[in-house]
């Protein structure tokens, strides 16, 4: 299956990367309407299988075969139930987003033209623990809001219309987070691109198809 491949590889690569680390974190994909593969309980992201997948009907949460699916499945369906464009998700804690996870510290996207573009949409969601069913409606109702949810003291879910995408996008982010962190600590200050030529950029530049989502809440 094309799909499993393609999570075996971003498993590799968000481990070699630092995106990802130890057993933490879980990723998926749509492969129908109504199904997704996710990685089963206790997987190592960097080390995955074809064996290492749980599949899930998204409209029912009934999981088969006898792999027991990741404890944050209900995140994942929720997310693939509220947006149709979805099929992709990866749900990690990379070392700089998970300090901004950890702060107050609003991460901005007026920086780069890529940041622009991938984060300008990011929502937060408070602490619940993880796999709970509160975790799984907080990321559900962001969900048709943003494309990349920061989850307090946790990690970050990012997701796209494929596995590519969804990994530009949290590459970009923990970019954007080590840039801004690394610019603090060397007394350097950064600026911000202005709203109005953000605004332009997004509308007007022709540099990618912009997404439409809903005004942030
Ligand atoms: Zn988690």
């Amino acid at each position: 299956m094309r799909e499993i491949s393609q999570l075996i590889d971003v498993g590799k690569y968000l481990l070699t990367n630092q995106l990802a680390w130890g057993t933490s974190g879980n990723v998926s994909a749509r492969t129908d309407k109504d199904t997704m593969i996710i990685t089963a309980s206790g997987t190592h992201m960097g080390n995955l299988s074809e064996s290492d997948f749980a599949h899930c009907k998204i409209s029912t949460g009934e999981v088969a075969g006898e792999k027991k699916a990741s404890k944050e499945t209900p995140m994942h369906i929720g997310i693939y139930r509220q947006r149709d464009d979805v099929n992709a998700i990866l749900h990690s804690s990379p070392f700089n987003t998970t300090i901004f996870a950890c702060s107050d510290t609003p991460i901005y996207s007026e920086l780069f033209v890529e940041s622009m573009y991938y984060l300008e949409h990011i929502a937060y969601v408070d602490y619940y623990h993880p796999g709970s069913m509160q975790l799984a409606d907080a990321v559900t109702e962001q969900a048709p809001y943003a494309n990349i949810i920061i989850m307090r003291h946790h990690g970050v879910v990012v997701y796209d219309k494929n596995v590519a995408e969804a990994l530009v996008r949290l590459e970009t982010l923990e970019i954007v987070c080590k840039m801004i962190l690394q610019a603090k600590a060397a007394g350097v200050q950064l600026t911000k691109i202005p709203d109005k030529i953000v605004k332009s950029f997004l509308e007007d530049s022709g540099y990618r198809v912009r997404q439409k989502l809903p005004i942030l809440k």
